[in-house]
């Protein structure tokens, strides 16, 4: 038997009453635990064994699925479910951390870092900056930060009077004096390296408070999920969800 703190990435149900639950941990990493008669009517185990919930739980180890005995609620963070691109968001960013962390190991700057992505979508934060700051994280968490002040390629650092390219496979920006790479590499506009640069330097909350051109944000938004896929070797299948709300959320 043990006790851990653990988020909810996803669930599946199981037989007529159960549900199977990929729980992500500080110190175990990911794990599938199953929640026994969670769907009864009167199951002890109830409504807390939501998707993105932080739940302290007592576990049993079983050769399958470790089976849960006991939760409380750490945060439901039900504002975030009040807002279809929060909660598209959210599953976004749990797809990715369930992507990002082997079963069974150490993964802490995950965890704390998916945990406050979840406060700050409650908190009401703009969802695309969060996703932006997250995918950061993540990669830097990963051992794979985007480079963004240097030129992947001559080390030297990018001066705002010079053209860009952004090239993921190589981790990053790469300046013009070399001859573009064969794989994907696209123009990078010195505003969309000034708010990479941005995510790189800034907390959170001095993010959320540039005012920044639509444009600029769609094409960091669109160098970040490139990069994130290239990190994690495809592309994540909560993303088409995720834009087919922002097609419906009035900007
Ligand atoms: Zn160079």
């Amino acid at each position: 038997m043990y006790h851990t703190e653990a988020i909810v990435l996803s669930r599946f149900e199981l037989g007529e009453a159960d549900r199977v639950l990929t729980l992500l941990t500080p110190r175990d990493g990911k794990l599938k635990a199953i929640a026994k008669g969670v769907r009864k009517p009167r199951s002890r185990l109830g409504g807390a064994v939501e998707p993105f919930a932080e739940l302290e739980l007592v576990l049993v180890r079983a050769r399958t699925f470790d089976v849960i005995t006991q939760v409380a609620v750490g945060h439901a963070w039900l504002s975030l479910r009040e807002r279809l691109e929060s909660t598209a968001t959210a599953w976004y960013l749990a797809e990715l951390a369930e992507r990002a962390v082997e079963e069974r190991a150490y993964a802490y700057p995950v965890y704390a870092l998916l945990r406050r992505a979840y406060q700050l979508l409650d908190d009401g934060m703009a969802p695309g900056r969060v996703a932006r700051w997250f995918e950061f994280g993540l990669a830097d968490a990963l051992g794979m930060r985007p480079e963004v002040e240097r030129c992947v390629e001559c080390d030297r650092v990018l001066e705002v009077d010079e053209e860009f390219r952004w090239v993921p496979l190589l981790g990053g920006t790469m300046c013009q004096r070399h001859p573009p790479p064969p794989s994907e590499q696209t123009p990078l506009s010195l505003d969309a390296l000034k708010l990479l640069r941005a995510y790189r330097r800034l907390d959170i909350e001095a993010i959320a408070g540039l005012r920044l051109p639509a444009p600029v944000e769609a094409e960091v938004e669109s160098a970040l999920r490139r990069f994130i896929r290239n990190v994690l070797e495809r592309e994540a299948r909560s993303l088409a969800f995720l834009d087919e709300v922002r097609a419906h959320v009035p900007a």
